[in-house]
């Protein structure tokens, strides 16, 4: 199997300890072993051998609110957030290999633009037919029905806006059965959209019950998009996994949280929050009333999230990227956003991003970390992020990017050795 040695690296191996001097090495998809330079060994014929002259090796970041159909990204500006379905199609392909570009070897969808892109996409991915990161992927978000959406259903399609628990039922099934892996509800509103949308329950009780033992029997699960204290407790009360945003979380929700802090991960979204405050945008867009709400949700969550980490609840970077003022490839500005406002330091937003990012995934016990046994998601940086983890916004600081054990990004430049057997 071919191996890869990456010689005399500082690791940061997720769990948030200190640097470390190291030699790693990886063979197939997997680090098989981290040895101090005094025990590095010797490199054998076939190994590739790269000289990282004390560049930090780091596991790859993990998004954990993903929208790769969102049409703006940083090589990319698109105006608004439709686009034709071909367009959609190739322009959420294309995102998925922005994301590698910029370190993230991972991403947990918050839901599409299309049923079935992010399905299709993973399939490409994982049989090396597109660059892109491992995906969880969603379908559509569902909402409560909307006026303007009367389309008849093609057979076996699946209705994102019909109301009554059997209908909720149906959708999921339909997700999972189409290859989804989380599926996504609106359970409040969004201010930002509608003033005042963000205290609104969007679903009932009865509703989301059915969500939940639905996905609990169709093996995916539950993302919400929770602003309002009622709309998070009903999240954790019907077997929600992941939660968003929490804005509004009250004393109760808070408790019910931390209660729960074993089985979910709260994402806030930071990164559109600030993306609002920081847009500029032309005088015939008025964005006052979501700039007003943004400076809102920026100061709860300045107050929520370092609570929550006190009560030891998963809170992971991820920032609604996609919008034409917070475009796709930007998302490690996430991290320096949790170090500015929530008080993390960087190698506390690292751990956030890359060991808590393997758990959102699906595999805590072999993503992550640098470790042996590990899969070989890694990233070569030029640069300590664990002194300024602002570098990671620029993607020509990452001299390697690996996943699953497979360069996306060789540091050929670094090569020492290579012999081919
Ligand atoms: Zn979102």
């Amino acid at each position: 199997m071919a191996v890869t040695v990456f010689n005399d690296v500082r690791v940061f191996d997720g769990s948030g300890a200190p640097l470390f001097p190291a030699q790693v090495r990886v063979e197939g998809n997997r680090i098989v072993s981290v040895k101090s330079l005094d025990d590095a060994m010797p490199a054998q014929d076939g190994d590739t051998v790269f000289d990282c002259k004390g560049a930090v090796l780091m596991p790859g970041l993990v998004e954990a609110h993903a929208h790769l159909s969102w049409p703006s990204s940083v090589e990319r500006f698109v105006p608004g957030m439709s686009l034709p379905p071909e367009e959609l199609v190739l322009t959420t392909a294309r995102n998925a290999r922005i994301l590698l570009d910029h370190g993230f070897t991972s991403a947990y969808s918050a839901g599409s633009l299309s049923k079935r892109v992010e399905v299709a996409l993973v399939a490409q991915i994982e049989s090396g037919g597109m660059p892109g990161p491992r995906l969880i992927a969603s379908s559509i978000e569902r909402t409560p029905p909307i006026a303007s959406d009367e389309q008849a259903l093609n057979p076996g399609e699946i209705d994102p806006h019909g109301t009554g628990p059997d209908a909720i039922r149906a959708f999921v099934r339909g997700c999972a059965e189409m290859g989804a892996r989380s599926v996504k509800f609106l359970l409040s509103g969004e201010d930002a959209l509608q003033p005042g949308a963000s205290q609104q329950l969007l679903y009932t009780d009865e509703e989301a019950r059915a969500a939940g033992e639905e996905a609990k029997a169709s093996g995916v699960w539950l993302a919400a998009h929770a602003q309002a204290a009622e709309a998070v407790k009903m999240a954790l009360r019907n077997g929600f996994r992941v939660l968003y945003h929490c804005t509004y979380a009250d004393a109760e929700a808070l408790d019910m949280l931390e209660a729960h802090r074993d089985e979910i991960f709260v994402a806030p979204a930071i990164g559109i929050i600030q993306a609002t405050l920081d847009a500029n945008p032309p005088p015939h867009f008025d964005m006052r009333e979501m700039k007003r709400s943004a400076a809102e949700v920026r100061e709860r969550q300045q107050k929520l999230i370092p609570e929550l980490r006190k009560r030891g609840v998963r809170i992971l970077p991820g920032g609604d990227y996609g919008f034409p003022f917070n475009p796709n490839g930007r998302n490690a500005r996430d991290l320096q956003l949790f170090v500015e406002l929530f008080g993390y330091t960087a190698s506390e937003a690292l751990h956030a991003a890359t060991a808590l990012g393997g758990q959102i995934m699906g595999l805590g016990d072999e993503l992550g970390r640098i470790e042996p046994g590990y899969l070989a998601d890694l990233l070569l940086v030029d640069g300590d992020p664990t002194a300024d983890v602002s570098i990671l916004q620029d993607k020509r600081r990452l001299a390697a990017i690996m996943k699953d054990g497979q360069f996306h990004k060789m540091p050929l430049h670094l090569v020492e050795h290579a012999v081919h057997a």
